[in-house]
């Protein structure tokens, strides 16, 4: 059973991922709370029916030290969604400096993108409006979503209004 099960700070924001198994120990342990159980699952022992979690919260803050996404080529890739951004092609993925490092473009998350070879190369040493070449997406810097999203697959509905206070607090 690969189900995923988001768990909460103190405070309700969004800490992590944990197995079902997992998040029924801390429950059972009384280090956690249920805050949302799905509605198309539960686990059936002979006498009971236990609600199956989809969200947790942690009964004690949990102090973290903030962490940025890292600022890789693989990790600007899946932001990019493994595409290049100007002609949607998958194939030959490269870095591109938005403006021109020649301009005094920076490398960071709001300068690098996913281009193709091709694509690169026709932009040359030129910004995409002198190149006339029109980006699908500016790029950004990723948030926890973006990569909580990979890791676990998908995204619960019952995650989601706790992702955007989340969201926020970035
Ligand atoms: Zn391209």
């Amino acid at each position: 059973m690969g189900r995923k099960v988001l768990v909460l700070n103190q405070d309700y924001s969004a800490l992590s991922i944990c197995s079902v198994p997992k998040a029924f120990l801390l429950v059972f342990l009384n280090k956690a709370e249920l805050v949302a159980e799905s509605d198309s699952y539960a686990l059936r022992t002979v006498d009971t029916t236990y609600p199956m979690p989809t969200v947790i919260r942690l009964h004690r803050y949990v102090h973290l030290p903030y962490k940025g996404v890292m600022l890789t080529r693989q990790n600007i890739f899946k932001r990019d969604n493994h595409r290049c951004q100007y002609c949607g092609t998958t194939e030959d993925l490269t870095l591109d400096h938005v403006i021109p490092k020649s301009k005094g473009g920076k490398t960071n998350w709001d300068n690098l993108l996913t281009a193709c070879k091709r694509c690169n190369s026709r932009k040359g040493d030129f910004t995409p409006e002198e190149a006339n070449m029109k980006m699908r997406q500016k790029p950004f810097k990723p948030s926890f979503i973006v990569f909580l999203r990979d890791f676990s697959g998908s995204i619960e509905e019952s995650w989601m209004p706790f992702l955007s206070k989340r969201e926020k607090a970035y």
